[in-house]
């Protein structure tokens, strides 16, 4: 293999690792998956290189336009999926779309329901985090919703009634959703974790990774038009973009078959109430979004 392809595979290697993507098996995405409408596609044969990866695996958002294109991360490699592999990158449109994930294909039978991933998830002992928390909360909401909203991780109340944003930032969030003319029965809201981090601290990397492959699973099961990511650590889950908040919020990435739009956490909001004009911009755009077919 020549130098400048094995440097950028190792490129796209470490990128995968830091979202926590390790390994990866050969099977091609089934049709009609969020993974194969992002365009991907098996290798001819095991060898890497079989596509041309991206330059840089990492973004740097200097684009003035403010559509992003971002391939689907990865809904997680499962006990009993086979080989190790290499994917193929994907098919995707030239400059200025930014490619920053493969992923390994969905589940053979399509997507899954959210009561299977619910399921899977089970009495979740997967990370370190299941030793502190009360309940799993899993995610609520409308199992067809158009919009999706991903948090942070439970905090004490969520802990304790097993729903996601019931606390005060959840009484700011069920505003901004009544503002933009819709009910919160009507949307899907989860986090990136699963269980409370303790002091409600943010989830770490490990905690992350361990978790996030459910995130994906829910997403790919709803296939929202837009996922709205609520503060850093969920479009940096989401979309890898490291990128503060306060610079990249209210513009449109593709995420496979969906946009997805990074905001300010509502908590953040609460704590620094100017910054409400943002949130409150944000959601017009999310509103006018949502407006259009
Ligand atoms: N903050 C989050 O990020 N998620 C919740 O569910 C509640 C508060």
């Amino acid at each position: 293999m020549d130098e400048a392809l094995r440097q950028e595979l190792a490129n796209w290697l470490e990128f995968y690792r830091e979202l926590g993507i390790e390994e990866f098996y050969r099977r091609a995405p089934e049709s009609g998956s969020l993974l194969a409408a992002a365009g991907y596609r098996r290798t001819a044969d095991s060898a890497p290189g079989g596509g041309t990866p991206p330059a840089a695996a990492k973004p740097a958002l200097t684009q003035s336009k403010p559509v992003v294109s971002v391939t689907a991360p990865v809904p997680p490699l499962r006990a009993g999926a086979a080989q190790p592999v290499v994917l193929a990158p994907p098919i995707r449109p030239p400059a200025p779309t930014l490619s920053l994930f493969e992923a390994p294909p969905t589940k053979p039978g399509g997507p899954e329901t959210l009561e299977q991933i619910r399921a899977d998830l089970g009495d979740c002992r997967r990370c370190k985090l299941a030793g502190g928390r009360k309940t799993i909360v899993f995610g609520e909401g409308n199992p067809h919703a158009e919009l999706v909203f991903v948090g942070e991780g439970p905090g004490a109340d969520e802990d304790e009634q097993g729903l996601p944003f019931v606390g005060r930032a959840g009484q700011l969030l069920n505003r901004m959703i009544q503002v933009i003319g819709m009910k919160r029965g009507e949307v899907y809201i989860c986090n990136i974790v699963k269980c409370r981090p303790p002091g409600n601290r943010t989830p770490e990397k490990d905690e992350i990774e361990t978790c996030s492959p459910f995130l994906f699973r829910q997403l790919e099961a709803i296939r929202p038009r837009l996922i709205c990511c609520l503060g850093a650590p969920a479009v940096k889950t989401i979309l890898g973009i490291k990128e503060g908040i306060t610079r990249i919020h209210g513009q449109f990435y593709d995420f496979a078959t969906s946009k997805a739009l990074a905001t300010v956490h509502p908590a953040y909001v609460l704590r620094n109430p100017r910054e409400e004009k943002i949130l409150r911009e944000d959601f017009e755009k999310i509103r006018e979004f949502l407006k259009g077919k």
